[in-house]
């Protein structure tokens, strides 16, 4: 398929093939008790919805967001509840306009929602002026919901429907979020939008979004611009997670609620860094008090691993005031994660904050033995990987932002990294004629040599017969190709396949 062409005509759309990060977002609003929630939970069925969460000083309103399936069309769909104007329930907006830009500067599309049998309520005008106002460029679909109260009564709902129009964003489908009556016309109003969106999107890059992996042993695809970076961030409490979480986020404060039916570990929250952005999988109660006694055995721990799977790069933050007073730098559980970071081929960036507290002691013996001793100790401690990068802050003061993120983004691009089999084959054949005394023959039994997958790196030695690389070998390969390529510091799997 010819790539980078202007495309006139638009391009029919899978979506279910789709990368869920580049998918559309459609916000669901309207005032309060029209369906939304409704129409969110119908939207995404069972799926788990993520919540970003807006404090106030009494009440906690949750926006969520999840992943919406409409026949064949994907999208991201955020339920607005949160967001509600001034008018609609009690100064919300106000305090919360951070968190309102946030939101609508990364949705697409909305459909607003108005209940059938109120008719348009002076709210709902209210609504209609708050989206003029936050978001001119968003045309919305406008639904008219519980229209299965209506009973097929043609009249009633033309009558609602005509004072709709007063709103002056076109003329209101019928849906019931409960019954799922219209959700075809919903379907039909949505799908052109979105394909017109996609269409955009895709334009110029591959289409063939998601199983690039094989059959690209040419190519060297800029994985790192295909999905946004998502980072976790883990540590025990009180080493100053949340703190660090605040300077990323600015001004955007992410809390978790104890919202029933949502699960905790799941909340995420985003920002910008240098036009990137960057996805929050945050980590509340990962490590619990009492972990320094307990030892890896406890919960917190069986559900991180799970967690680790949803970053990409994982920022395991140290306490400097704890690390100096103990005998070891890392405790168990923080052991425990950091292999764990590892093994799921996450990428690792230790952080050690609280470094304003030895700040008298800059030339004392403590804080050498930090400089040096937490780098030294992670080397031991997870010895398949060398130059794990270790970075000392204080987020107290919201400067440690830049420090974090430069090394974040710089393991993320080794991370993403792909090399064509060209490439790496005039490497291997350097690498082997160089040192092949290490395994006796290896030179001759490596037929071929490809990277299968980035994210983390992957490759595979195609040998030939049964024959086997030793060890040793493996573990020279893997030490060239960080050398060579620089990929200090991730982790890289090199597999092994007989070729006839
Ligand atoms: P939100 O405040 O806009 O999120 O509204 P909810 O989703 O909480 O719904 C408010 C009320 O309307 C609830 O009692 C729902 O059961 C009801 N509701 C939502 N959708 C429909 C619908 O399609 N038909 C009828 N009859 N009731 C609905
Ligand atoms: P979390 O439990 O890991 O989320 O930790 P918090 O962010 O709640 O921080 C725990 C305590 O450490 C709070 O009292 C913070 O003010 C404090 N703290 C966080 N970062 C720093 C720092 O860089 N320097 C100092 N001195 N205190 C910090």
């Amino acid at each position: 398929t010819p790539e980078g062409a202007t495309v006139v005509d638009q391009k029919p759309i899978d979506f279910t093939k789709l990368n869920i990060n580049r998918l559309p977002t459609v916000m669901i609003i309207g005032r309060p008790n029209v369906g939304k929630s409704a129409l969110f939970n119908r939207l995404i069925r069972r799926r788990e919805a993520l919540v970003y969460n807006t404090p106030d000083d009494h009440v906690t309103r949750d926006i969520r967001e999840g992943l919406a399936k409409l026949g064949d069309l994907r999208f991201k769909v955020l339920d607005s509840a949160g967001l509600e104007t001034e008018a609609t329930s009690g100064s919300i907006l106000n305090r919360t306009a951070s968190m309102t830009a946030n939101v609508l500067a990364r949705t697409q599309f909305a459909i607003f929602l108005i209940d059938v049998r109120t008719g348009l309520h002076p709210l709902d005008q209210e609504v209609g002026r708050w989206l003029r106002k936050h978001a001119p460029g968003i045309n919305p679909i406008v639904a008219m919901n519980k229209s299965e109260s209506l009973h097929n009564d043609i009249n009633s709902f033309a009558e609602a429907a005509t004072e709709v129009l007063k709103l002056g964003f076109g003329e209101p489908i019928a849906i019931s979020a409960e019954t799922g009556l219209g959700m075809t016309t919903l379907y039909e109003s949505l799908r052109p939008l979105l394909e017109s969106y996609m269409n955009k999107v895709l334009d110029g890059n591959s289409s063939q979004d998601e199983n690039f992996n094989q059959n690209c042993d040419s190519c060297e695809v800029d994985e790192e611009s295909k999905v946004p970076l998502q980072l976790a961030i883990v540590g025990r409490p009180n080493v100053g997670k949340s703190t660090l979480l605040n300077a990323l986020l600015q001004e955007d404060r992410v809390l978790v609620g104890p919202e029933a039916g949502l699960t905790r570990d799941s909340v995420r929250a985003q920002f910008q860094y240098q036009g990137r952005t960057v996805y929050l999988v945050d980590t509340a109660g990962w490590l619990q008090r009492g972990d320094r006694q307990k030892g890896p055995a406890s919960l917190s721990i069986m559900q991180s691993r799970k967690n680790l799977m949803r970053a990409h790069v994982v920022a395991l933050v140290l306490d400097a005031e704890e690390v100096a007073k103990a005998w070891r730098s890392l405790t168990h559980a923080e052991v425990v994660i950091a292999r764990q970071a590892v093994e799921e081929g996450r990428g690792l960036v230790v952080i050690v904050n609280k470094m304003d507290l030895l700040k008298g002691k800059r030339n004392s013996t403590l804080y050498k033995k930090i400089m040096e001793a937490v780098p030294q100790e992670i080397q031991m401690v997870i010895p398949q990987i060398t130059g794990i990068p270790v970075v000392f802050i204080s987020a107290i003061d919201g400067k440690g932002r830049g420090a974090v993120m430069s090394q974040v983004i710089d393991m993320y691009k080794k991370w993403c990294l792909r090399l064509s089999t060209a490439r790496l084959n005039r490497w291997l054949r350097k690498v082997t004629s160089r040192h092949s005394w290490k395994d006796q023959g290896a030179q001759t039994k490596i037929k071929y040599f490809t990277q299968v997958k980035a994210r983390p790196p992957t490759f595979v030695a195609f040998l030939s017969g049964n024959t086997k690389l030793s060890d040793t070998y493996v573990r020279f390969l893997t030490k060239s190709l960080k050398e060579d390529f620089d990929m200090g510091g991730i982790p890289i799997r090199i597999m092994q396949r007989s070729v006839p």
